[in-house]
C-alpha cells in the first residue's frame, strides 16, 4: 500500500478496527482510493508501506475480493540508478551485526540478480537500471522518536544528518533511516517517501527496530552477510524490509512511477512471499539474505512468476527467474 496520508494511516493501521468491523459485517474498510484525496497535505505521502504480517488493510485480505493485476505507469520518473545511504538513529540502532550487515546488503544490492526483478519499468527519464551504489552509513546517537514519526520528521532527520556531516544531498540518493524505535502498535514495518534537503530532491525510507518483532520477521534461515556468520534476526528483518523499500523507491520514487489500482507497488504485491528456492535465501554477492520476491508485470502476464499470497503468479526472486 502507498500514499496513505498520516491522518488516514492512523485509521488504516487500526487493523483490528477493520477486521472487527468486517467480522460484524457492518463496515467496509476505507479503500486507498478514498485516501487519494488526502494526498497533497503539507508533508509528503507515506508510500510503499510495508505492512506487518496479517496487518494488510487492503480489501482482498479482509474480504477476499480479487486483487488488482498489473501495475501501471503514472507519468513520472523512475530511478535509472541510485546511491544508497544508511542512517542509524537512536541509541543502539546499528548495534550488533546491523551496521556491517546492512552495509554488506546495500553494497551488494546493486548489480544483483535480485535487482533485475525491478528493471522492466520505464519512466520519463528512462528505464530502471541495476546500478545502486552504497555510499556510506551515519550514526546519529540523538534520541529517535518514541513511536511512529511523521514523514516530515524523517525528512528532517535525513537533512540534519547530512548537513551535520557536511555531506551534500544527491538527487539519486536513497536515505534509509534505521531507528531504535520499536513498532509498538503500528501495523507496518517500514515505508518510503520523498522530499528535499536544501532544495535537492531526495528519497528516503523509515525502518523500525524489528528485533524480536514476529510481525516483521522473514523467518529462518536468516542468511549470512559474511563468511562463517549467521545474520541476527534483527538484521534479517531490516534487510528484508530494505529490499522492499528500495525496490519500490527505484520503480516509484516520487509518486509518478509504477503502482496498481489499489496503490500497490512492486514490493507490496509480493510482500511476505519468499522464494521457493534455497529456503528463501537470495544471494547478493557473497552474502545471503532472506528477502521477499518482487512483482513483475511481464511475469504476471506470461504466468511465469512465483505465487504471491493471493496466488497470483507474478513474483520474481532473482534466483532463477529474473
Ligand atoms: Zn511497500
Amino acid at each position: 500500500m502507498r500514499r496513505w496520508q498520516i491522518a488516514a494511516l492512523g485509521v488504516a493501521v487500526g487493523t483490528t478496527v477493520f477486521l472487527g468491523a468486517c467480522e460484524n459485517g457492518t463496515q467496509e474498510p476505507t479503500g486507498p482510493s478514498a485516501d487519494r484525496g488526502l494526498v497533497g497535505a503539507p508533508e509528503g505521502p507515506m508510500m510503499g508501506i510495508h505492512w506487518a504480517r496479517g496487518e494488510h488493510p487492503g480489501p482482498a485480505s479482509v474480504h477476499g475480493r480479487p486483487q488488482p493485476g498489473n501495475m501501471t505507469w503514472h507519468n513520472g520518473a523512475i530511478m535509472t540508478s541510485s546511491r544508497t545511504y544508511a542512517i542509524f538513529w537512536g541509541s543502539g540502532a546499528g548495534a550488533g551485526d546491523k551496521t556491517a550487515g546492512i552495509t554488506a546488503f546495500l553494497t551488494n544490492f546493486g548489480g544483483s540478480k535480485y535487482i533485475h526483478a525491478s528493471t522492466e519499468y520505464t519512466g520519463t527519464n528512462g528505464t530502471v537500471g541495476t546500478g545502486s551504489a552504497f555510499v556510506r552509513s551515519f550514526t546519529d546517537g540523538s534520541a529517535a522518536p518514541s513511536n511512529a514519526p511523521s514523514v516530515s520528521a524523517v525528512q528532517s532527520e535525513v537533512c540534519k544528518v547530512l548537513s551535520g556531516a557536511g555531506v551534500t544531498p544527491v538527487a539519486d540518493g536513497i536515505y534509509n533511516v534505521y531507528a531504535s524505535t520499536k513498532r509498538g502498535g503500528a501495523g507496518y514495518c517500514a515505508w518510503h517517501s520523498y522530499g528535499s534537503c536544501n532544495g535537492v530532491p531526495v528519497q528516503f525510507a523509515w525502518y523500525f527496530n524489528l528485533d524480536g518483532d514476529s510481525g516483521c520477521d522473514p523467518g529462518t534461515p536468516y542468511g549470512s552477510y559474511t563468511s562463517g556468520q549467521t545474520n541476527s534476526q534483527g538484521l534479517a528483518a531490516i534487510a528484508n524490509v530494505t529490499a522492499h523499500e528500495v525496490s519500490e523507491t527505484i520503480t516509484d520514487p516520487r509518486n509518478g512511477g509504477w503502482y496498481d489500482s489499489q496503490n500497490g507497488e512492486n514490493a507490496d504485491k509480493c510482500a511476505w512471499s519468499f522464494s521457493p528456492n534455497n529456503g528463501g535465501l537470495v544471494a547478493f554477492g557473497n552474502t545471503t539474505f532472506k528477502v521477499q520476491m518482487e512483482w513483475s508485470n511481464a511475469a504476471f502476464t506470461a504466468g511465469t512468476g512465483y505465487a504471491n499470497r493471493y496466488s497470483q503468479k507474478a513474483c520474481l526472486d532473482g534466483v532463477v527467474k529474473y
